[in-house]
Order: C-alpha cells, then sequence, then structure tokens
C-alpha cells in the first residue's frame, strides 16, 4: 500500500427529513447565501424545507448556477458575497451547484485573477464556510474538496480542490431525488460507477480493503441502478443506497493507499467543453475505450474486476478481459446511455482539437499509462 494522510470532516446528515436540522450546523446569526441551480428545487418541496429550516436567519439567494457551472456565473456570486459580507454559503443541488459554491468560496478570498485557481492550480488561503443539501446522486462532492469549473468563453473545464472546501455538512435525503427525470438518475449510477473505476482499475497495490470496498460500491451501482430506472415509484431504501453508494465512491476513502488515475475525467470533460455532452455521458463513451487501450498493462487488475464484479471464471486471461469491457459497456446501454460519439454527433475533426489540447497540456490523468498520443487513438476507436 502506499502511504497516504486521510482527512475528511465532512458532517454527514442522511436521511429522510435531515433538511430541519441544518441550521444546528450554521453559526446563528450567519448572514446566509443560498446557491441553487435552474428551479428544480422550488418544484420538488426542496427550497421550502430549507427555508423553513433557515427561520431567523438572513438569507441571500443566488439562484441560476447551470449544469457544469460557468465561472462567469459565479463570479457574479463572488461579488454579491462580497458586498453583502456573506457568512456562509448553502449550496442546495447536484454536482454543479455544490461544486460552484465551492468555487465561489475559494474565488472570494482570491487575489488576482479567480480563474488562475482553475488554470495554474493557484493555491487558496483562505474559503467561505460552506454547507451542502444534495439533491442528486452522482458527483460525491457533497464529501469532497474538489470541483470542476467551465469557462463559457473559451469552453474550458478544469477541476479545483482544496482542503478549505470541504463542505462543513451536507445534508443526504434519498426523498430529495424522487424528482429526478430518469436521464439524471442514470447519469449518477454512471458518473459514480466510473468515480470507483478511477480509483480502482488501476495497477494493483497490496490494497484488499480499498478494492473490496470499490467492487462492493461496483455491485450495488449494478444491482440497484436498474431497479431505480426500472419503477415510475421511487423506492426509498433502493434511493438511499443510490445515495450512499455515490458519495462513497467519491468520498477519498477507496483512494486512499491506491494508484488512481482520473484519465477519463479528463478526456471526458473536453468532450463536455466543446459539445456539451452530459458528464456521465462523456464517461460512458470514454472508458471502454481507455480499458481495452490498457488490456495489457492493466492486465492484473482487469482481470480481478472481470472475475469479482463479473463473475467471468471461463476462457483465456484475453477473453475474460473483452468480456468484462463489453458487459461493462452493456451496463451503460442498459440505463439508457449511448456510448459511441458518432450518436453525439461528434467526428474525427473534433477528436483532433481534443488530441491537440493534450499535446498542449502535456499529460492525460495521473498514471503514466495514458499517454498523450493515446488521445487520438482512445476516442477513435469510440467513434
Ligand atoms: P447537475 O449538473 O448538478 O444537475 C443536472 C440537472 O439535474 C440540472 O438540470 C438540475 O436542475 C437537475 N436536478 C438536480 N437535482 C434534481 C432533482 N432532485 N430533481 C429534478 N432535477 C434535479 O448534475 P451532477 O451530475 O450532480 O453534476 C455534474 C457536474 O459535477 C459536472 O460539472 C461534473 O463535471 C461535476 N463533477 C464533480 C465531481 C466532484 O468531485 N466535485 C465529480 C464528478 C463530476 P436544476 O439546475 O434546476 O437544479
Ligand atoms: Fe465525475
Amino acid at each position: 500500500m502506499e502511504n497516504f494522510d486521510f482527512y475528511n470532516p465532512v458532517n454527514i446528515l442522511f436521511g429522510k427529513g435531515k433538511i430541519a436540522e441544518i441550521n444546528k450546523h450554521i453559526s446563528k446569526g450567519a448572514k446566509i447565501l443560498m446557491t441553487y441551480g435552474g428551479g428544480s428545487i422550488k418544484k420538488n418541496g426542496v427550497y421550502d424545507q430549507v427555508v423553513n429550516a433557515l427561520k431567523g436567519y438572513e438569507i441571500i439567494e443566488f439562484g441560476g448556477i447551470e449544469p457544469n457551472p460557468h465561472f462567469e456565473t459565479l463570479m457574479k456570486a463572488v461579488e454579491i458575497v462580497k458586498s453583502e459580507k456573506i457568512d456562509f454559503l448553502l449550496a442546495v443541488g447536484g454536482g454543479s451547484v455544490l461544486d460552484g459554491t465551492k468555487f465561489i468560496a475559494a474565488a472570494t478570498y482570491f487575489e488576482g485573477d479567480a480563474w488562475d485557481i482553475l488554470a495554474k492550480r493557484a493555491p487558496i488561503a483562505k474559503a467561505v464556510e460552506l454547507g451542502a443539501v444534495l439533491t442528486l446522486a452522482a458527483t460525491g462532492s457533497e464529501m469532497n474538496n474538489g470541483g470542476v469549473v467551465t469557462k463559457a468563453a473559451t469552453k474550458e473545464k478544469k477541476a479545483f480542490g482544496n482542503t478549505l472546501l470541504f463542505p462543513k455538512f451536507s445534508v443526504l435525503d434519498p426523498e430529495t431525488t424522487y424528482s429526478l427525470p430518469k436521464r439524471q438518475v442514470t447519469n449518477g449510477i454512471v458518473d459514480a460507477y466510473v468515480h470507483v473505476m478511477e480509483q480502482y482499475l488501476t495497477y494493483p497495490v497490496n490494497s484488499p480493503v480499498q478494492d473490496r470496498f470499490a467492487e462492493g460500491i461496483l455491485l450495488t451501482l449494478l444491482e440497484e441502478g436498474p431497479k431505480a430506472l426500472a419503477s415510475d415509484t421511487p423506492d426509498y431504501e433502493n434511493r438511499a443506497n443510490l445515495m450512499w453508494a455515490a458519495t462513497m465512491a467519491l468520498n477519498g476513502l477507496i483512494g486512499m493507499g491506491v494508484k488512481s488515475d482520473w484519465a477519463t475525467h479528463m478526456i471526458g470533460h473536453e468532450l463536455t467543453a466543446f459539445h456539451g455532452i452530459d458528464h456521465a455521458v462523456t464517461l460512458a463513451i470514454v472508458l471502454p475505450g481507455l480499458l481495452t487501450q490498457l488490456k495489457e498493462k492493466r492486465s492484473e487488475k482487469l482481470l480481478q474486476y472481470a472475475e469479482r464484479v463479473w463473475n467471468i471464471t471461463e476462457g483465456s486471461d484475453e477473453e475474460k478481459k473483452t468480456l468484462a469491457i463489453d458487459k461493462t459497456e452493456a451496463f451503460f446501454n442498459q440505463v439508457g446511455i449511448k456510448t459511441r460519439l458518432s450518436e453525439h454527433n461528434v467526428g474525427q475533426d473534433s477528436i483532433d482539437v481534443i488530441a491537440n489540447r493534450f499535446e498542449e497540456r502535456g499529460f492525460v490523468g495521473m498514471l503514466p499509462d495514458v499517454e498523450v498520443k493515446d488521445v487520438a487513438e482512445i476516442l477513435e476507436a469510440r467513434l
């Protein structure tokens, strides 16, 4: 196992009715900026629950944070935080609202061009305190310290992170996810699945605890995901298990002491930045291509995945690995995702532009076995 520091201070308030308790976790007299997205929280009653829980606090609202939150929008919120002397940020929504709010928290005290937090990974010395009410189980943003922000003007989607950006608390009430359209339920299942794969399907280090945690999350998503999509009436236990699976997939735990990759996310971000394809959909497109490319280099872990997650025990090693990759893609298709670039009107010209971006950047993920020159090949195999 590799050395690691594990730190995760997020207070998770899990379950039905837990939104009512947020006032126990925000200092009395704090002036709050409540951030949200395009209005889903006003239709499903989450907004009312939050406002009721915060009676007695002064609240200013900032709605309109878009999916794949825009730097340009978030900087407007930063102005409000400064001019209104906001003490606490409360993000109410999915990963985009949570990520966007983390960025607002960091940018408020940042001296200079706040885009440097993303473009140059400029250090953050201070951040506004924040909390979250999650309404979409997917990203893990509720229990991690990272985020992803897009500059609309230049179509650049970039990640940032800092220990100051862990939410102080996050409410995970599975009932808030009942109003999700199926497309977003699917996106959540697939994003969480690929978060696990980024940390699990790498090189073997001796990490049986992390591996079995990862396999447990994958198996839970494989079992609970299709159940959630098969029924028009949400089931509490099903949504609760999906929600916790997504949080566990990216709260740091399974990534400790192992070699994480994130190449699928890095390539996927470019597809979203240029083509507006949903985050999870980009991952479902890229992952089968990446794993195929890494069949030899990550052979041992792919065989473990084939056997333990897909119960593939017969055939040659080559056949087992191929079948595991095929079954992974078939699962993405089963939950309703089109996994070919051509199905999203993306062609060779775009692949060239994306490959070029990686040439300029000089690296793909965090592991050296996915090289810049591989990006075009991975994407071409997905046409
Ligand atoms: P999202 O972009 O936050 O939300 C997608 C859509 O779902 C929005 O239109 C939103 O509507 C709607 N929605 C959310 N909750 C709903 C509910 N309960 N009922 C009905 N509609 C609801 O989706 P996401 O998948 O959670 O976040 C994606 C973003 O997170 C991407 O930018 C991705 O790159 C990033 N990400 C972050 C991390 C991380 O670790 N921080 C990891 C992976 C991905 P409203 O706007 O109206 O609310
Ligand atoms: Fe993701």
